[in-house]
């Protein structure tokens, strides 16, 4: 197995492969990753499209620790072009929210701790501020709120 292949297994999410990793002093990993997927549906219309219109700036998406050192993705988002449409779209991730620097996991995993733990103290454990904590804690509640809902 090459280090990326243990690094792609690790990083268990599918769809995603890594192709480049850094460790950043003895505290940060820093993985590079790309979807493997050569095409995205455009959500206007749901045609697949192949053309990829750009890439955005690479984007540093906060991951669950790996090792306990603090993991963050290195990802660009693509932008395709619909044919149909005549117009570019983002292609949407399940990983991760749209406009969000951290992964869905890792959202669940802040939420889990919050619960159990001050906000003050998952905080400076993660080294996020207590703003970015209470942000995910209130989106995961309400979410889990919502469900509940559904479910009567
Ligand atoms: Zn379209």
């Amino acid at each position: 197995m090459n280090n990326n292949e243990l690094l792609n297994r690790l990083l268990g999410i599918q769809k995603l492969q890594v192709i480049k990793s850094d460790f950043i002093g003895e505290e940060r990993v820093h993985l590079e990753v790309a979807s493997i997927l050569s095409v995205a549906s455009c959500p206007d219309c749901g045609q697949l499209s192949n053309l990829v219109h750009d890439e955005s700036e690479a984007q540093m998406i906060r991951d669950l620790s790996i090792a306990e050192r603090q993991c963050y993705l290195v990802y660009r988002a693509r932008r395709f072009k619909c044919e149909p449409c005549k117009k570019t779209f983002v292609e949407r991730v399940e990983w991760k929210r749209a406009n969000v620097s951290y992964t869905e996991r890792y959202e669940r995993y802040i939420y889990q701790r919050v619960r159990r733990e001050s906000i003050s103290q998952v905080a400076q454990d993660e080294g996020l501020s207590e703003e970015a904590v209470q942000g995910i804690f209130e989106y995961r509640a309400k979410k889990r709120r919502r469900h509940a809902a559904i479910r009567k």
